[in-house]
């Protein structure tokens, strides 16, 4: 130890060297209930840093584990066993917005609304929009392909890579992809890297697609006596052509919580709401979309549909939506929210059963989500005090995973495998997969040292 914290220091600094127990325990942990004692922190301030400390660990034998605000739902950033964990927090620059060519070239350790606000100041705009946008990072969003309730128009955060600067766990520098739109030249190795949680390499910089901002946006929130009826009303707004910027559901337990906490005046006797969001360059084009998304709702069953006139009213909808997570907090001591997808048209069968799943363990499950995306966010309250809630949870998110797959879906939209949905990982993508991972997995890090145990055994 005393030789790796003195090589460490050598190499980028004392003061981007932490082993003090406080230090410790403030890079311990991630988003979920996760933790473990990393050997020392480091806090690198260029790729050549993080170049010196992977070369040191590789060295060594050491794990090295990438973090950016460890605002991750998959304990993908907890160093379990100890190591190096590699903070990419000040890595926060903007090298470069490129306006001609519509990219941005930024620190993998900048946070996602900086970034967001910056090209916006510029008149340019980067669509991915995890809610968690102020406290997570773009080498965080790159390394879990983020999405967002934006997504259904705008995709995730890996449609935005062109191209990445990423440390390889032998310490070499690979550089990927470039502003040149078209590219087909060998393998795709940006998208190796999208969704790769930290186990192939760590990312240091990152070439982004910018796009225009939407001129105008409109907004509208339907309220379904049937969970059914809002269900299919996601499929026939597709289906008639229009493609909403998010198109959010809510069923009748988050409501609930909401109007507990808020006191909205959302109605307490329907079983689900759509939150439909329409935007472009257009303002008639905008608004007749969202008076077909409108019609299409009352058609399918809605009891009412509100169309905000103001921005004012606009935000008020949007209050309900974001006021999920946090009205969750009055509920109960703990959630564990989870992220599953199933094809759009078996979001009512799903969340039917994840509802069964809440009756037969007494547990209560708030289920809300990207319902154009098919991706669900069931949210198990629990008391993590009561160690047996523990363990019921822990069986009830099993049975949430086998729900998605029996239909057809899969573990994760947006949040990743990490540690905790590994043991379901076979049963997800099927062994020929998994051991094409393992190949990729071996090849890069023989020696296993980069980000060990997450994703993959
Ligand atoms: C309140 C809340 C809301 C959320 N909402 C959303 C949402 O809407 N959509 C969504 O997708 N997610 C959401 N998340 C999950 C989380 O914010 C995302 O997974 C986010 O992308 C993680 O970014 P981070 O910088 O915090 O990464 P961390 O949590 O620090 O790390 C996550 C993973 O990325 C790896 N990693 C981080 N940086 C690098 C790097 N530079 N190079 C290589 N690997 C790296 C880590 O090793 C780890 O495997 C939410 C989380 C919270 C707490």
């Amino acid at each position: 130890m005393t030789n790796l914290v003195s090589e460490l220091r050598e190499a980028i600094g004392t003061k981007s060297v932490l082993t003090s127990l406080e230090d410790r325990i403030a890079y311990s942990y991630d988003s979920t209930f996760e933790q473990d004692l990393p050997d020392v922190a480091v806090l690198p301030e260029s790729t050549e840093e993080v170049a010196a400390v992977v070369r040191i660990a590789a060295e060594q034998g050491i794990p090295i584990i990438p973090r950016g605000m460890a605002s991750g739902l998959a304990a993908a950033s907890v160093p379990f066993g100890g190591g190096i964990v590699l903070s990419l927090t000040r890595m926060n620059r903007i090298l470069e917005i490129d306006d001609a060519n519509r990219t941005a070239l930024v620190e993998a350790g900048i946070v996602t609304a900086d970034l967001e606000t910056a090209v916006r100041e510029r008149g340019l705009f980067y669509p991915p929009d995890p809610s968690s946008n102020k406290q997570s990072t773009i080498g965080g969003n790159i390394a879990c392909n983020a999405g967002g309730p934006r997504c259904l128009k705008y995709g995730v955060t890996g449609d935005y890579v062109m191209g990445l600067k990423v440390v390889l766990p032998d310490g070499q520098v690979l550089e990927t992809g470039g502003k040149a739109i078209k590219n087909v030249v060998g393998y795709d190795l940006n998208a190796l890297f999208v969704g790769s949680e930290g186990t192939l390499g760590v990312i240091t910089e990152a070439l982004l697609r910018l796009t225009s901002p939407p001129a105008f946006v409109r907004t509208a929130r339907a309220d379904f006596d049937a969970l059914e009826d809002a269900s299919r009303t996601v499929n026939a707004i597709l289906d008639a052509g229009i493609v909403p910027a998010t198109l959010e559901m809510m069923d009748e337990t988050a409501i609930s919580c909401i109007e507990e906490a808020m006191e909205l005046g959302l109605p307490l006797d329907i079983e689900a709401l759509l939150i439909i969001e329409t935007d472009g360059s257009d303002d008639d084009a905008v608004a007749r979309e969202i008076e077909t998304a409108a019609r299409i709702c009352r058609e399918y069953g809605a009891r009412q549909v509100m169309v905000a006139a103001t921005e004012a009213e606009r935000g008020q909808l949007w209050r309900a939506r974001r006021s999920v997570s946090p009205s969750l907090a009055r509920k109960a001591p703990n959630k564990l929210g989870e992220d599953i997808t199933v094809p759009r048209s078996a979001i009512p069968e799903a969340v039917r059963r994840i509802k069964a799943i809440s009756a037969e363990y007494g547990l209560p499950v708030v289920v809300f989500g990207h319902a154009g995306d098919g991706n669900l966010h069931p949210n198990i309250l629990f008391d993590k005090r009561v160690e047996a809630e523990w363990e019921t949870v822990e069986q009830m998110v099993g049975e949430i995973f086998r729900v998605a797959l029996d239909l057809g879906g899969t573990l994760s939209g947006e949040h990743g495998v990490g540690t905790l949905k590994k043991p379901y990982l076979e049963e997800a993508i099927g062994s020929v997969s998994l051991n094409t991972m393992h190949l990729i997995k071996g090849a890069l890090d023989p020696q296993g040292i980069m980000n060990p145990g997450k994703v993959l055994d």
